[in-house]
């Protein structure tokens, strides 16, 4: 039996970046993923602040090892650096469904991703803490409508009980092995995938030049706020 054939090939490294406005609950996202751990609110206290984790998946038949990073609490002074974003394939735009003005500052996040990312990174966003269904401002319809006019996956999760968690982290993981461009034959993946995409010439692609989150709403079914 020939030893040299058939190596179990290397898995794919995937670096995912978690943003979005402070306590949507990034870190409680990032500890149930990877550790399967919860803190109780009482404990964790507004920010937690993980660095970044290392986890290793499977997903549509290939290894993939994930490093994805958390801001750390960076995003409390606006000042998230441009280090952060560099090289990253895959980024989770955080909101919380119990917190209108977290989904209201997406657009910004938006912005500021046209600066730093190639257009070719995989997004999603995740309305995270859906266990607060009682103090929901943003409702699931208004949510996929914004996502799917900014090109990106959507889903609801909670942290707190683990729903849709590990289907966030797989689904963002899938669609990026589903874009050979980021991780094939490219040392510097991610913003080497493409050009940084801010300044784009109007209509020249899906992202629109100034990010509104409220134009053509009423195309969600039941759209608008659920306040
Ligand atoms: P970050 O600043 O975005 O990293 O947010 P944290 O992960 O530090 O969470 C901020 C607060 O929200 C903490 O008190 C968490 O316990 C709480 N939290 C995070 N996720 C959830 C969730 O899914 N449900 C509920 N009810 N609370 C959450």
């Amino acid at each position: 039996m020939s030893q040299t054939q058939d190596k179990p090939s290397a898995p794919i490294n995937v670096k995912l970046l978690l943003i979005g406005n402070s306590s949507v609950g990034k870190s409680s996202l990032l500890l149930r993923f990877s550790d399967e751990q919860w803190l109780p609110e009482d404990e964790s206290n507004a920010t937690i602040g993980v660095d970044f984790r290392v986890h290793k998946m499977e997903v549509k038949s290939k290894r993939v090892k994930l490093s994805i990073w958390d801001t750390a609490g960076q995003e409390r002074f606006r000042t998230i650096t441009s280090s952060y974003y560099r090289g990253a394939q895959g980024i989770i735009l955080v909101y919380d469904v119990a917190n209108r003005e977290s989904f209201e500052a997406l657009p910004r996040w938006f912005s500021e991703l046209e600066t730093y990312v190639s257009s070719s990174v995989v997004k999603i966003i995740v309305g995270n803490k859906v266990d607060k269904e009682y103090s929901r401002q943003v409702s699931t319809a208004e949510g996929q409508a914004f996502a799917t006019r900014m090109g990106a996956l959507f889903i609801e999760a909670s942290a707190k009980t683990a729903v849709g968690v590990e289907d966030a982290f797989r689904d963002v993981v899938a669609r990026i092995i589903d874009t050979p461009e980021l991780w094939q034959a490219a040392p510097r993946a991610g913003v080497s995938a493409g050009k940084p995409s801010a300044r784009r010439d109007a209509g020249n692609d899906d992202m629109p030049g100034s990010i509104d989150l409220h134009q053509e709403q009423d195309e969600a079914e039941g759209g608008g706020c659920a306040c």
